[in-house]
């Protein structure tokens, strides 16, 4: 594998760096919505599914070994699923931004890509050929 330039390996490493810096909050676990019906016989939601309450949303995450499942107000909701949405990017972009690190810092050393470990078993069987030749 040929390593891209290393002009193009900096600018990629700035786009990661430039998304990260876009997210604004971030947060584990998920959130849920749903409406629901309260209960008393005569509110329209007892006969009316389209008049049942909410949605109200629930963001469910763990903190020190347990779940924790915090009812939110509904103008908040999509703020807190954005943020679980932006801490699932923000894990794709550290493992993307890792990647892409070691294979900036492995083409300064010259070694090939991590993705072939193999590579150092074929220098094995290379190098004899090479001493032939001198
Ligand atoms: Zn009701």
């Amino acid at each position: 594998m040929t390593h891209p330039p290393a002009r193009r390996r900096a600018a990629r490493l700035r786009t990661i760096q430039r998304r990260i810096a876009q997210l604004q909050y971030i947060c584990s676990g998920t959130v849920s919505h749903q409406a629901r019906q309260c209960g008393k016989p005569t509110c329209a939601c007892a006969a009316d599914p389209a008049a049942w309450h909410g949605p109200y949303y629930v963001w469910s995450r763990r903190e020190e070994h347990r779940q924790v499942n915090t009812m939110l107000p509904q103008e908040l909701g999509r703020f807190f699923e954005q943020a679980v949405e932006n801490y699932r990017k923000l894990r794709d972009l550290l493992r993307v931004w890792e990647r892409a690190s070691a294979e900036a810092l492995l083409a300064m050393t010259g070694t090939n890509s991590i993705r072939r470990p193999h590579l150092a078993s074929e220098r094995k069987t290379r190098s004899p050929r090479k001493r032939r030749r001198r």
